[in-house]
């Protein structure tokens, strides 16, 4: 089957400023897409879209906080008289802090990422979607995670925002496919970017994944252009990862069992 061309499709992404967004941001304009860069450091798109446009690309910088209605509107606006069209939705800013409950703040760390996790993907495709339903064409690829799947202790208001994303995705894709519109949802495992740095994640342990299971943002930016050319409903990477959603969906029960034992006991008693 030949490859679907993405040349001169115009992709929104969210989160552009670091990690999978970037690199993603930098794949797509390879691929001749013209990218539209959003996140809150301005500093970092600017230099990501004057990069872009160093090697001929097309890109446009818009400052957006996701967690604001106000902020999401202007960068539709932005986008659609910029381009007349968005294409490609890739709601990808997100991020965790991975603690124990009891020790989350609930404005700092627990309405904050159900705002950014969450609440910003719902506003956002609400925002773009009418234009795609007017086209009668379009594809909202959304990030979710493994914490889409799987829930890990340190990981509850995570995998509660990754578990709605999923429930969002799924939903939205059996509301919007007779216009045309695609809805896809990536689930990663670990990821080498700066996300652990904004975790706040302090274990005892020293738990985590083994470098060897962890992803580049390079590898998730191909897998998501992948799916930009070829939607499927789901993408879960890596691989080695299967095993373990089959085992949580089968054996809920066994997960729990060395789940405690191996992790949390030791992390609280
Ligand atoms: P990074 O920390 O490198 O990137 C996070 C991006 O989200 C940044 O560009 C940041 O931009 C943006 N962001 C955060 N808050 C806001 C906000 N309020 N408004 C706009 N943008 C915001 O991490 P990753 O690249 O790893 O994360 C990208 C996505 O991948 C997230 O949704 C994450 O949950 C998911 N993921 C990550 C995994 C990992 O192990 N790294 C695994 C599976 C999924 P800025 O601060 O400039 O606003």
């Amino acid at each position: 089957m030949s490859k679907k061309s993405l040349s001169n499709h115009v992709i929104l992404i969210t989160g552009a400023s670091s990690g999978i967004g970037e690199a993603s941001a930098l794949l797509f304009a390879k691929e001749g897409c013209r990218v539209i860069l959003a996140a809150r450091r301005a500093e970092r798109i600017h230099a990501l879209a004057d990069k872009i446009r160093s090697k001929g690309g097309q890109a446009l910088p818009v400052t957006t906080d996701v967690s604001q209605l106000d902020s999401l509107n202007t960068l539709v606006q932005a986008a659609l008289s910029e381009w007349g069209q968005i294409d490609i939705l890739f709601n990808n800013a997100g991020f965790g802090r991975l603690k124990f409950l009891d020790a989350l703040d609930p404005i700092q760390d627990i309405e904050a990422q159900l705002r950014v996790n969450q609440w910003g993907v719902i506003q956002l495709t609400r925002a773009v979607l009418p234009h795609m339903i007017a086209r009668r064409s379009g594809h909202i690829i959304n990030m979710v995670s493994m914490a889409g799947l799987v829930a890990m202790p340190t990981y509850s208001i995570y995998a509660a925002t990754k578990y709605a994303v999923r429930g969002f995705t799924d939903a939205l894709r059996r509301e919007v496919g007779v216009w045309g519109v695609k809805v896809s949802g990536i689930y990663p495992g670990a990821v080498e970017t700066e996300f652990d740095e904004h975790s706040g994640a302090n274990r005892k342990t020293g738990v985590r994944t083994p470098k060897i299971l962890a992803l580049s943002a390079e590898e998730v930016a191909r897998e998501v252009v992948k799916l930009a050319r070829r939607p499927r409903r789901m993408v879960v990477i890596p691989r080695v990862m299967r095993p373990a959603v089959w085992l949580t969906w089968h054996f809920p029960g066994v997960v729990d069992w060395i789940v405690e034992r191996m992790f949390v006991r030791r992390e609280r008693l």
